[in-house]
């Protein structure tokens, strides 16, 4: 297989086809902080995309609760145990050798999902080109399986129950995980096609199948580590997300007159704030082109506050995620790698550009290429529990955050503080 260089994993790594790369890459930033499980997203996308006859399991965004859910059920920790056990006790991460530019979380010395296809091919499959395995029917029915079960029940025999929850790690936890298809740099689902159905805008990067081409193998829902392929049984074909791509052209005309690109669905739908997509600009290396007024690229390359959701998979996801503060270390670092310590702490007590910064999330419906900051004055000081349990005192200014679209258009503007308006008493009467 050729090398092709994952900078998530801070190394070269195998993978079946050539390196090659869109302009512009789909990615997204979800803060599991601020989920509240509402659904919304899932049905602002079942009810665009997967309502027909067939497409009944069909959840291309779903909302699960960890760590106990999934969706299909146990498809993180199932995959999390072969690759374990194709490669025992070396997955593990050299995080010393981290470098910003090139490997910012350090190295995965461990086996990716192509790496261990390579090495341990399963006699009962045969030759996969990414390690994987097709969930069984009833894995499938339960979208949101274990919803709100928090885990730390041996804490409820000794009393402890109730002060358990407490900063900087709760004792008794969960949280809401949020997901979507990663539109990966190198996508499992493309390398495990062996009709070639599989492929990768070169405009956007968003992943799609070619269903005059599905020929309905499923190795594509074997292949996706994530889970993210699946199959329609009234069409015997394979669907995914598709990344809403005619927003994302910007052809949704009531929220585009101009034609710029939109958010998909499921982020421009979101109660919690928690979303903000964006495009990024990829160079003819296949790195990311620096470009730190890109609110993504600020986020997640320049303070990597936000992470890849199991960077050590290989399939360089473009989806990344700002850790919940409350959960314990090691789960996280499981899930989303050694970048987690650093990110809870810059968004423990984020600076005055980061906090700025943060309140893009949701604020509008078309992608924004370019931030600017104009400041205001200082508001409040708060203290702040952080990561070490030492507390901090947070300045926070009323500064305003401007966004701008693919054609440099200002299209939100929002301060820091949010600003409250008084309903006059005499027309709104029955007010509360
Ligand atoms: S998340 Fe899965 S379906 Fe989506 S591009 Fe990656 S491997 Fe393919
Ligand atoms: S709409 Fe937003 S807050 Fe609600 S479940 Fe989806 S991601 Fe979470």
């Amino acid at each position: 297989m050729p090398d092709v260089f994952n900078w998530q994993i801070g190394r070269p790594m195998s993978y079946p086809h050539e390196e090659r790369h869109p302009q512009w890459q789909f990615a997204f930033i979800f803060n599991t902080n601020r989920c509240i499980g509402c659904q919304t997203c899932t049905m602002a996308c079942k009810s665009t995309w997967t309502f027909s006859k067939g497409q009944e399991l069909m959840w291309w965004n779903n909302v699960e609760s960890k760590p106990y859910g999934g969706y299909p059920q146990h498809w993180d920790a199932k995959l999390l145990a072969m690759l374990e056990e194709a490669n025992p006790g070396g997955q593990v991460w050299d995080a010393r050798s981290k470098d910003a530019a090139s490997k910012p979380y350090g190295t995965f010395d461990g086996m990716t999902i192509f790496d261990a296809a390579e090495q341990k091919p399963r006699p009962d499959y045969g030759p996969q080109k990414a390690l994987g395995y097709l969930p069984a029917d009833d894995e499938w029915r339960h979208p949101n399986i274990h919803e709100d079960t928090a885990r730390g029940d041996q804490f409820k025999q000794d009393g402890q129950y109730g002060g358990s929850a407490r900063l900087p790690e709760h004792k008794v936890w969960f949280f809401h995980l949020a997901r979507i298809c990663n539109h990966c740099t190198y996508p499992g689902c493309l390398a495990s096609c062996p009709r070639n159905a599989i492929y990768k805008r070169p405009e956007d990067g968003i992943v799609l199948i070619d269903e005059s081409r599905c020929r309905g193998y499923r190795y594509c829902v074997e292949g996706c580590p994530y889970k993210k392929a699946i199959y329609r049984p009234t069409t015997r074909t394979s669907e995914k997300c598709i990344g809403c791509y005619p927003r994302v052209e910007g052809k949704d005309e009531t929220i585009s007159p101009d034609g710029a690109p939109c958010e998909t669905r499921c982020m421009a739908a979101c109660v919690g704030k928690i979303r903000l997509q964006g495009l990024v600009k990829i160079a003819d290396d296949g790195k990311w082109a620096s470009d730190p007024q890109n609110p993504l690229y600020y986020l997640i390359r320049e303070r990597q506050v936000a992470l890849p959701l199991y960077p050590q998979f290989g399939t360089e996801p473009n989806g990344f995620y700002i850790p919940p503060r409350w959960v314990p270390r090691p789960y996280l670092t499981q899930m989303f790698g050694p970048g987690v310590d650093h990110a809870i702490e810059q968004y423990s007590c984020p600076d005055r550009e980061l906090l700025a910064v943060l309140q893009l999330f949701r604020a509008q419906q078309q992608i924004l290429f370019r931030y600017e900051i104009q400041q205001g004055p200082k508001v409040a000081e708060v203290e702040v529990t952080m990561p070490d349990g030492n507390t901090k005192t947070q300045e926070i200014f009323n500064d305003t955050v401007i966004g701008y679209n693919k054609f440099d258009k200002e299209v939100v503007r929002i301060t820091v503080e949010e600003p409250t308006f008084e309903r006059p008493k005499e027309i709104h009467v029955n007010s509360i």
